[in-house]
């Protein structure tokens, strides 16, 4: 089996041994030197670790004293843990529809969402390609709107000259299967001084001296031992993100032509850095999206549908008071038709070349 993700940290090793022979495994240097590494990588002042993806979102949420009623904006079509994260952090979320060609959020239907309530907006850098932040972020400036990037995604991506991470504050996934793992981990970046401090003592139960509490506060620390498997993973991201470009590009120019299939399409000034690879399954194709991806998986192609529904269009979500939804024809059309195939930096090129070869036999 082709995988869609495989995940190397054995170069950690060292770095793992030296945490566990000093006997300091919760956090210390191994955190600040991935801190540290994030930092110069987005060119922000700070970045901050947190124990996942999901508590950054909800930490940078928390840390920006939204009011009650607060409502922010972002892509129906992401990973549930974006709405978790607004509806843990006490407000309310409201949809922008997506651009079909890139799959984050369209800066006119975000202009068109915002009403007397908007607190923040929370774009989606969905599968390593970043949304049109060149329009969002002025768009943001103009409405006095804080800026949460939902970057999990997309570590290392840039777009109109700027890193992801870059715009307000930035949100990273370190979990397994993201382009940089610690297994499970997370990292808010941003140029603020005063949020930065004060993500800080969020982070650790608002302590600022020992049993000294600046603010109600909370436990979202990285360890170390997690730290020291991102550094030499983040050391070489420049390589491991050319690897996956090398992939896409591969594919691209392989499954150019099949009949019903379109190939990825990256925005103007992006610079993707392909999490994942995903193609549309149109209408035209011989066999449906499902049938397509269960015939590769009879054949050893892994693939995945990220994401098969929009992330509200479930009961718990439906019915939810702080979930305001409405027509996204666009999220509606893209969760219908996508399937991502493998595109990681381990796949060989014989691997590329099964890939290619059977989607195009079974598409025709
Ligand atoms: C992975 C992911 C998250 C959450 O990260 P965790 O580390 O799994 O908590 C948030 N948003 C998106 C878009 C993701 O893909």
């Amino acid at each position: 089996m082709i995988p869609i993700t495989a995940v190397d940290v054995s170069e950690a090793e060292p770095l793992v041994i030296e945490v566990l022979r000093s006997g300091d495994i919760a956090a210390g240097p191994m955190v600040q030197r991935l801190e540290d590494g994030f930092a110069e990588l987005v060119g922000t002042r700070h970045a901050i670790a947190v124990n996942n993806g999901t508590t950054a979102l909800v930490a940078a949420l928390q840390v920006l004293d939204l009011p009650p009623d607060a409502e922010v904006v972002t892509s129906p079509f992401t990973f549930v843990a974006t709405l978790n994260a607004i509806l843990q952090a006490g407000a309310t979320a409201r949809f922008a529809d997506i651009d079909p060609d890139t799959f984050t959020v369209a800066p006119d239907t975000v202009n068109a969402a915002l009403t007397a309530r908007t607190a923040a907006l929370l774009p989606v850098h969905l599968y390593g390609q970043p949304a049109d932040m060149a329009a969002l972020a002025p768009l943001a400036r103009r409405a006095g709107l804080p800026i949460v990037e939902d970057a999990a995604q997309a570590i290392g991506a840039r777009t109109a000259g700027r890193p992801v991470g870059s715009h307000g504050l930035g949100c990273f996934s370190l979990y397994a299967t993201k382009n940089v793992t610690t297994a499970e981990g997370g990292m808010i970046t941003t140029d603020d001084d005063t949020l930065a401090e004060r993500l800080r003592l969020l982070r650790n139960q608002g302590m600022h001296g020992r049993y000294d509490y600046a603010l109600a506060g909370h436990n979202y620390r990285m360890t170390d031992l997690h730290a020291a498997l991102g550094i030499p993973q983040l050391a070489r991201l420049d390589e491991l993100t050319a690897a996956r470009r090398r992939n896409a590009r591969a594919l691209t120019e392989g499954l150019a032509g099949t009949p019903g299939l379109r190939t990825p399409v990256v925005g103007g000034h992006a610079e993707h850095v392909w999490h994942q690879y995903t193609v549309r399954v149109t209408e035209q194709a011989r066999v449906s999206r499902d049938e397509l991806a269960e015939r590769l998986t009879a054949a050893g192609v892994g693939s995945g549908i990220y994401y098969p529904r929009l992330v509200f269009d479930y009961d718990c979500y439906r019915e939810h008071p702080r979930v305001r939804t409405g027509p996204l024809p666009a999220a509606a059309a893209a969760a219908a038709q996508v399937l991502s195939l493998p595109v990681h930096p381990r796949l060989t090129a014989a691997e590329l070349s099964t890939i290619i070869t059977t989607v195009r036999e079974i598409l025709g």
